[in-house]
């Protein structure tokens, strides 16, 4: 029984790439410093799996950047503002791509799936020329081959790259990437043709966007693509790779009848509906299934039984020998090795698995199927299994009663949201476009000191307690001084708006190393979320409190949604989602409850991340959208009419949703905005009526530009055009943490300005 990896993480256990990167970026080390430290982490991947047992090791999963903009090179479908000449794609032009440089921006970069990857997205024009200006595929293959690894050498399929792309500028409308099939495929043949020689008698293509709602005319580019393809293919076996979801019926039969294919890749874990499918509608014979049963985007330890129990399901329908014991998806979507943790308590480790230990897993699988089971691995795993099942550390039956009793119901407040906003006016008293920030203040490296050095115990908690209260008191004088209607505290004592609540919440853990590579050489480091969550206590009241008594202007109390810390945490996958997110939406509503009765008459409810949890295939949105809203609305739904509730979302792209968002019934929202007016506004003009507030941001804060009173008011005007001057706010894009001083201070100046100017001409 044999073995497989769809993929695995590139930064290494230690981060090791995104040091090199970024160390080569700022020109403190050369192209063969990177280079080494490529060669090295590569190095040790394959011989990791190959010392583990794996059968089909990948290669060519290696990147610098992004496997998408690795194919792009692969392609040589450079967009012309970078000037390449042709030849070998070098760093240069593949970090400008990735990055820009100082004359030309970078390409665009969108969320891969609904991962929080994001990959760099080709742009593509009608005349387009493709030619081969990236080995890397085969010589990493090569490279391997000379360590004694024979690999699966991985490409981005021809169609997922072409329904990955978009339209260059100005040929939006015209132009479908898609048309480019015929013109991208010689390539793919080249590189295949290569592998070929250089030994490989395995492929890999990667074709995700399977899973998701296909039109007839894009299955039909799969089918006609591998008949393309096929005869370069012959003499390979050729494994086409799905992932995150399940394979639709109809593109189920279109995929399993590819020519010149004679292996299919599945998530098992996302995708129970496919193994429903192979079961009832059959699997082609004599062609391999690569069971994806181990979950790659999840950082526990797989349930070994009931895996081995699906494998064998599955060995009767395709035969002993053509069941491939596989991952879900690419390992890159969790956590490189437990090992590195040193911190977690043994209890908790023993539930988990990262990367390293999912190879492990995978091979104990197949060894089993094969007759060869490790029954002291096997017993192990099946008594962590049941420790996680039964502990009193995962379990607490009151929150999950409480929980339990949310689903099915409805939780709102009880009045309109237009006469909620008259009792709220008559208590805050307001000037028309109101003016606020959203939270953060800039992060000094000052501020970073003093709250690591409170965690390591340097600094007493007397000390830590004046500093940042020094720090809020600064920035609420700021804030008076510049004359803005409703305050923020600045948030100094947090350093990231998920794992500031996570350590004071129950059933959240925390990694030291289990970073997980976001863009290039960023990384994020979710907190584990392994049982019921509860508050023990309040969170943020202490430091809200000292705010508001600081300054006769309202405070905004600032906290994030339950939907945000669902969908930026590792979540457990012994209950659904849903439930898990009630739970923290309970705890949030104790919060906010303390915030009111602490006096804090406005209190911000940040969902971020709402949008970035909608599921992948349209079928499932409102069911997502209704318990992700309804969970926002539990937090709130208790508070007096008096009491303002503020929500943010960090996105422009919500047509589609805006419905959902006018459900959640915050009192405000403010939202991403600066850089796609136009789109926003849109969705009012077409007469979508909104009654609550709504401070679409008038600046960006993503760029160190300062934006002119002018360019402002302008801006805003725009927004009355389509907007109740009642309703409107003025707010910049999203916080401010990561901005100077030296910016901010001007940028809000000019903000404040511009209102002014515009109330005195209403
Ligand atoms: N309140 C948070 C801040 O201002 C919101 C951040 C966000 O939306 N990502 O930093
Ligand atoms: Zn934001």
């Amino acid at each position: 029984m044999a073995s497989h990896i769809v993929g695995y993480p590139r930064m290494g256990p230690k981060r090791e790439l995104k040091f090199a990167l970024e160390s080569f970026w700022d020109k403190k080390s050369g192209a063969e410093d990177l280079e080494k430290v490529a060669t090295d982490l590569r190095a040790s991947i394959w011989k990791q799996m190959s010392e583990a047992g794996i059968k089909y090791i990948p290669s060519n999963t290696f990147s610098y950047y992004d496997q998408v903009l690795d194919t792009t090179a692969m392609l040589g479908a450079v967009p012309d503002r970078y000037s390449w000449t042709g030849g070998e794609i070098g760093h240069d032009t593949y970090f400008s791509m990735a990055r820009g440089n100082a004359i030309v921006p970078a390409m665009e970069m969108t969320k891969w799936f609904d991962t929080n990857y994001h990959f760099i997205v080709p742009e593509l024009a009608p005349e387009t020329k493709f030619s081969y200006a990236s080995h890397k595929a085969v010589s990493e293959y090569k490279e391997a081959k000379a360590l004694g690894v024979d690999t699966v050498p991985v490409l981005v399929g021809p169609v997922s790259y072409l329904l990955l792309s978009k339209a260059a500028k100005g040929v939006e409308k015209s132009f479908s990437p898609l048309s480019l099939l015929s013109g991208i495929l010689p390539i793919y043949k080249e590189v295949v043709a290569e592998l070929k020689a250089a030994g490989a008698s395995w492929i890999q293509f990667d074709e995700p966007t399977l899973v998701k709602d296909l039109a007839a005319h894009e299955l039909a580019a799969f089918s006609s693509a591998y008949a393309e393809l096929e005869p370069t293919l012959s003499g390979l076996n050729v494994l086409v790779e799905t992932y995150f979801a399940d394979v639709p019926a109809e593109s189920y039969k279109t995929l399993t009848s590819l020519s010149g294919v004679t292996a299919y890749g599945f998530d098992l874990v996302r995708g129970t509906k496919t193994l429903d499918l192979v079961k009832s509608a059959g699997f082609p014979s004599g062609k391999y299934l690569f069971a994806g049963v181990v979950d790659g985007r999840n950082i526990w330890a797989d349930d070994l039984a009931a895996s081995l129990s699906t494998l064998q399901s599955l060995e009767t329908v395709v035969g002993k020998d053509k069941l491939v014991v596989s991952t879900s998806c690419s390992l890159m979507h969790t956590a490189v090795d437990l090992v590195n943790e040193t911190k977690l308590d043994s209890e908790i480790k023993s539930w988990l698995a990262f990367a390293a230990q999912k190879v492990v897993e995978v091979d104990a699988l197949a060894k089993a199927l094969a007759g060869q089971k490790d029954e002291a691995y096997f017993a192990a795993n099946a008594a962590a299994q049941a420790s996680r099942r039964s502990s009193p550390r995962v379990n607490n039956e009151e929150v999950q009663k409480a929980a339990a009793a949310l689903k099915g119901s409805d939780h709102r407040r009880a009045t309109t949201v237009s006469s909620r906003l008259d009792a709220q006016q008559k208590k805050l008293n307001l000037p028309v476009l109101p003016t606020t920030t959203i939270g953060s203040f800039p992060q000094t490296v000052e501020l970073r000191r003093v709250r690591r050095e409170y965690k390591a115990k340097k600094v007493t908690e007397e000390e830590y307690v004046k500093a940042i209260e020094e720090e809020i008191r600064k920035v609420v004088k700021i804030q008076e001084d510049l004359d803005i209607d409703v305050l923020v505290h600045g948030e100094p004592e947090r350093n990231d708006m998920v794992e500031y609540f996570g350590e004071q919440l129950s059933g959240f853990a925390f990694t030291a190393n289990g970073w997980v590579q976001s863009y290039g050489s960023r990384c994020v480091k979710p907190p584990i979320i392994y049982g019921d969550v509860s508050r023990p206590k309040a969170m943020t009241v202490f430091w809200s409190k000292m705010a508001q008594d600081m300054t006769p202007r309202p405070m905004k109390g600032m906290l994030t949604g339950p939907v945000t810390i669902l969908n930026w945490s590792f979540v457990r996958n012994d209950q659904p989602r849903f439930e898990t997110c009630y739970q923290i939406a309970l705890a949030i509503k104790k919060e906010v409850e303390d915030l009111e009765a602490a006096g804090i008459q406005v209190i911000q409810i940040d969902e971020a991340a709402l949008r970035e949890g909608l599921p992948l295939r349209k079928s499932e949105h409102a069911f997502y959208l209704d318990w992700a809203v309804h969970s926002f609305r539990i937090t709130n739904c208790g508070v007096q009419d008096t009491t303002q509730i503020h929500t943010h979302m960090c996105y422009s792209n919500f047509n589609d949703i805006i419905l959902s968002i006018i459900n959640m019934d915050a009192d405000v929202i403010t939202i991403e905005n600066s850089r796609s007016d136009e789109k926003l506004l849109s969705v009012f003009r077409e007469g979508v009526t909104y009654g609550a507030g709504i401070g679409p941001g008038v600046y960006d804060i993503h760029s160190p530009r300062i934006p002119s009173t002018e360019e402002i008011a302008d801006r805003v005007n725009k927004m009355l055009a389509v907007l109740d001057t009642n309703i409107l706010w003025v707010n910049p894009d999203c916080g401010l943490k990561t901005r100077k001083y030296a910016e901010v201070m001007p940028a809000l100046t000019a903000m404040v300005n511009a209102a002014k100017l515009i109330r005195t001409q209403l």
